[in-house]
C-alpha cells in the first residue's frame, strides 16, 4: 500500500529546540554556561553507510546512524528508528533527550538514539532483514550489554530487535540477550514491554489528573499515531474508563464523537495493517485529529506537530506529549497562555524505557517477573517521577516541561560535576 509522505522533524530543528530547552533548564538550575555547553555536546556521533543487496540483486547503501550523548549516570541507551526523515540533527536531539529522561526517572542509564534512513514500508522483509543485520554488524562494537543497549522506536519492534540481537551474538560467539531490550518474550524479553510506552503514558496522565482533583473515567480522548504506542495507549485508556473518540495513522483518522469500539478498531488494524478504510466510524484527516473536542490530546506519532501556527486551534484542556516532541516550544507557549496542561515527552512517555530498564535486569540476572510484578514495578516509578515534577511545578511555578527538565538535567549536572572531568 502506499503511504503518504510524513513531515520532517528535522526541518524543525530539533537539535537546536532540545538546546534551547537544555538552556532554559540550566538557567533555573543556575549551571555555569560551560556545563550546559557540556551537556549540549553529545559524547560521540558514529554515522555508517551500510550495503545491502536488494531482491532484485542490485546494491543499496543507507545511511545509519548511533549518537552516544552522555553516559555519566550508566550505559547508554535509546531506540533506533527506520524513517525517511532520520538525520543526525534528529538523532543527537532524541539521544539528548533520552538522557534527561532516564535521569527524570531515576535510572542507572544514559541516552542515545539511532536510526537508519530508509522507508521501510519500500522494503521487503527480507530487505529489512539484511539492512538490520548489516546496521548492527556496522555497529559492532558500538553497541554491547555494558556499554549500549538499543531499543525499538519508530518502525522497528521486537523483530528488529531479535535480529540485532541474534547477529551481536553471532558475531560476538555467546548469547547476549542483554545487548538490546523490546526482545519477543522467547528470546529474553520481558512481559508487559510490547504495551509499556502506552500503558505508561496513561499511567502519566492519571497522576496529572489526580494531582488535579480529577479522574479519567469518562474523558475524551484523541489520539494521533496508532503504532506500537498509540495502540497499548489507546486500549488500556479505554480499560481505565475514558472514552477513545479519534485516532489516526499515517493513512489518516477515524472519529466517533461517542467513542470508538478500540477492541475492534485494534482487530480492524491487525487485519488490515492500516485504519485506512474502518466502517463504524467517519474519517478524518490527521491534522484534523488534533482540533477535535476533547478532554486530553495525545499526539503519539511525530514530532512537531503542534506548533506556533496550530497551537491557538487546540481545543483539548490536557496536551500529554507520546511521541518525542510533538510540541515546539513556540506551541509551548501559546498552550500555556491559554490554560492547556502540557505533559512532557521525558515524562510522559517514559514508560518504554522503564519497562526496558526491568528487561536488562531480568536478563542480566536470568530470572523473570509475572506481567503484574513489571506492570506495578513501572506504576511506582512513574508516580515517584511525577511527584518530583508536581514538586517543581507547585514550589517553583514551573511548567510541567521545566518542571521535568529541571529534574532531569539537574541530576545529570549532579553527577558531572562530582565526577569531574577527564583528564
Ligand atoms: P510506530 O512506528 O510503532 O508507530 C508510529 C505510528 O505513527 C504509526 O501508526 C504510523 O502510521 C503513524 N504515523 C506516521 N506518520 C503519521 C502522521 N503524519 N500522522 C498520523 N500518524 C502517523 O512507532 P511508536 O513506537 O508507536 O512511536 C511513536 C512515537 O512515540 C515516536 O515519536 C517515538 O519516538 C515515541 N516513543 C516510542 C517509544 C517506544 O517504546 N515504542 C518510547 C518512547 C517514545
Amino acid at each position: 500500500m502506499a503511504v503518504q509522505s510524513q513531515p520532517s522533524e528535522s526541518s524543525l530543528g530539533s537539535l537546536e529546540k532540545a538546546r534551547q530547552q537544555l538552556a532554559q533548564a540550566g538557567a533555573l538550575l543556575d549551571l555555569p554556561a560551560g556545563l550546559v555547553a557540556r551537556l549540549g555536546a553529545p559524547d560521540k556521533l558514529i554515522q555508517t553507510y551500510s550495503p545491502i543487496r536488494m531482491d532484485d540483486g542490485t546494491i543499496r547503501q543507507f545511511s545509519g546512524y548511533r549518537v552516544q550523548h552522555s553516559n555519566i549516570l550508566g550505559p547508554y541507551t535509546g531506540g533506533v528508528r527506520f524513517h525517511p526523515n532520520v538525520d543526525l540533527d534528529q538523532v543527537t536531539a532524541h539521544s539528548m533527550l533520552m538522557t534527561w529522561q532516564c535521569s527524570l526517572v531515576g535510572l542507572p542509564y544514559g541516552g542515545a538514539r539511532g536510526g537508519v534512513t530508509v522507508d521501510p514500508y519500500q522494503l521487503s522483509e527480507a530487505e529489512l532483514e539484511r539492512l538490520t543485520r548489516r546496521y548492527t554488524a556496522d555497529m559492532n562494537q558500538v553497541f554491547d550489554p555494558k556499554k549500549d543497549i538499543p531499543t525499538p522506536d519508530v518502525n522497528t519492534g521486537s523483530r528488529e530487535m531479535a535480529w540485532i540481537m541474534d547477529t551481536w551474538s553471532v558475531t560476538h560467539g555467546f548469547a547476549a540477550p542483554g545487548v538490546v531490550t523490546g526482545k519477543p518474550i522467547s528470546v529474553g524479553g520481558t512481559m508487559g514491554r510490547r504495551d509499556a510506552t502506552g500503558r505508561g503514558v496513561i499511567l502519566a496522565l492519571q497522576e496529572l489528573l489526580a494531582y488535579k482533583g480529577r479522574d479519567l473515567t469518562g474523558m475524551k480522548i484523541a489520539l494521533q499515531g496508532f503504532g506500537k504506542l498509540g495502540r497499548a495507549a489507546a486500549r488500556v485508556a479505554q480499560e481505565a474508563g475514558a472514552v477513545v473518540v479519534a485516532v489516526s495513522d499515517i493513512t489518516g483518522g477515524i472519529h466517533h464523537p461517542d467513542g470508538l469500539d478500540i477492541l475492534d478498531v485494534l482487530e480492524y488494524a491487525q487485519a488490515h495493517r492500516f485504519l485506512k478504510g474502518y466502517p463504524k466510524a467517519a474519517p478524518i484527516s490527521e491534522e484534523e485529529i488534533l482540533y477535535l473536542p476533547v478532554d486530553v490530546l495525545i499526539p503519539a506519532a511525530f514530532g512537531g506537530q503542534i506548533h506556533g501556527e496550530n497551537a491557538d486551534r487546540i481545543q483539548a484542556e490536557f496536551v500529554i506529549e507520546g511521541a518525542n516532541g510533538p510540541v515546539t516550544p513556540e506551541a509551548d507557549v501559546v498552550l500555556e497562555k491559554r490554560g492547556i496542561t502540557v505533559l512532557p515527552d521525558i515524562l510522559a512517555n517514559s514508560g518504554g524505557v522503564i519497562v526496558s530498564y526491568f528487561e536488562w535486569i531480568q536478563d542480566n540476572q536470568q530470572l523473570f517477573w509475572s506481567e503484574e510484578e513489571v506492570n506495578e514495578r513501572l506504576k511506582d516509578v512513574i508516580a515517584r517521577a511525577f511527584a518530583k515534577v508536581a514538586r517543581n511545578v507547585q514550589e517553583r511555578g514551573l511548567s510541567f516541561r521545566m518542571g521535568a527538565y529541571v529534574e532531569g538535567v539537574g541530576r545529570v549536572a549532579e553527577a558531572l560535576s562530582l565526577r569531574g572531568l577527564y583528564p
